[in-house]
């Protein structure tokens, strides 16, 4: 492996995004030289090359997730994947089929919840689930939430913020027994913990490369081919992506996705180990410093490099923007003149004075145990700094 410069200030924020692999940029470099050709002209040379890149980008993808290569469309990232699963989904089926219904859950990445709000403008009613202050969604809640009209049910496979795990096999089993169609935001899971599109149950699924130490710009929808996920597309076109992604595939970035894939499978054990014991490293390290720390959500079943944390009387957002050596991040909304705590501390029942001292550390695969002492260290000064200033205020 080559070696990395180190990284100033500590990286701790994987889940925004990973930085790009080596490896990966390597893989790249020569579709944006030599090799530029569009994938979608077979007749020279220069357009098959492209369209083989992409062929063995699109294995490597479907291979990570037990997929067939034709169930996997590249899109520009999980965003559009989100969108074109449950807007086209749900307006495929209200068309042909008349249903009118959609389920989410409270804590999902804004881009789900943001596609629900404009179908329910379009006439669909939606029930957005809550959660157990675990962060994790009652399956009976789910059952009940079904409905004869239900088009679909979108529950995400990880947390972004809190790192929880959805039980997503037994979703999809009450899913597939109403035929109701089951999609999950993967861009968190993918790549850090097991994922299996026929073990889940699922439909649908988008992945997003730069969680993954691929590039920015790219990602994939996973549409089931037995039983068939019907979508209409979002963009008309060239009927690239079988007829449902319109427009030339961006060869260096897909095959980006694809060594990005590869090599997360074949290190996904041993990687997992690694952020796990990190993620455990800086919280036993936290607790030694200030034993009332707050985990939020269940440690178990939680993505190894994720610790979201909160501190009494403290503002989480001066915190991480006064610490000069470690990067890590809140869930909060920050605008000119005020700070929204997260929405997704709020539905798991946190309260707003915990909320507001809260964060989120994300070590990945090129963080070191020496990275994590140091910024243990810097997170809990810095903790006893604003703590002290706060109470002269
Ligand atoms: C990052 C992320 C997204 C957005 O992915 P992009 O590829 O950046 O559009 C969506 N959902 C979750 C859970 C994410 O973590």
């Amino acid at each position: 492996m080559q070696l990395m410069a180190p990284q100033h200030p500590i990286y701790l924020d994987c889940q925004a995004t990973t930085p790009l692999d080596p490896e990966v940029l390597d893989a790249m470099l020569p579709y944006f030289r030599e090799q530029f050709g569009n994938p979608h002209v077979d007749a020279h040379v220069f357009g098959r090359e492209a369209a083989a890149a992409v062929e063995i980008a699109r294995s490597e993808v479907a291979q990570l997730i037990n997929a067939d290569p034709r169930e996997i469309i590249f899109t520009s990232g999980a965003t559009e994947s989100n969108n074109l699963a449950i807007k086209g989904a749900a307006r495929y089926r209200r068309d042909r089929h008349g249903l009118d219904h959609v389920v989410t859950v409270a804590t999902e990445h804004k881009c789900v919840l943001e596609s629900i709000a404009r179908l329910e403008h379009e006439g669909f009613r939606a029930t957005v689930l809550p959660v157990e202050p675990s962060g994790l969604v009652d399956l009976e809640r789910v059952e009940a939430a079904l409905e004869e009209s239900t088009a679909l049910v979108t529950v995400m496979a990880a947390n972004n913020e809190i790192g929880t795990v959805q039980p997503l096999s037994e979703v999809g089993k009450l899913c597939r027994e109403r035929n109701v169609v089951l999609h999950t935001d993967a861009a968190q899971a993918v790549g850090k913990i097991p994922f299996d599109v026929h073990a889940l149950n699922v439909d649908l699924a988008s992945l997003s490369a730069h969680k993954l130490y691929g590039p920015k710009g790219i990602g994939a929808l996973y549409v089931r081919r037995r039983p068939r996920a019907r979508i209409e597309p979002l963009f008309d076109g060239g009927g690239q992506e079988r007829t449902l992604r319109s427009g030339t595939v961006p060869v260096p970035l897909v095959v980006g996705f694809g060594a990005a894939t590869g090599i997360a499978r074949r290190r996904l054990r041993k990687e997992a180990e690694h952020t796990k014991m990190l993620r455990d490293r800086m919280l036993t390290r936290l607790r030694v410093r200030h034993s009332d720390i707050v985990v939020h959500g269940a440690m178990k079943p939680r993505l190894p490099g994720n610790l979201s944390v909160g501190y009494a009387g403290l503002l989480a957002h001066r915190l991480v923007r006064e610490l000069a050596d470690v990067a890590l991040s809140t869930g909060s909304a920050c605008s000119d003149t005020s700070v929204e705590n997260s929405y997704v501390l709020r539905a798991l029942g946190v309260s707003e004075s915990i909320a507001s001292g809260s964060f989120r550390i994300s070590p990945g695969r090129f963080t070191t145990e020496s990275d994590i002492d140091r910024a243990a260290a810097a997170i809990a000064d810095g903790v006893d700094a604003l703590r002290a200033s706060s109470t002269q205020d």
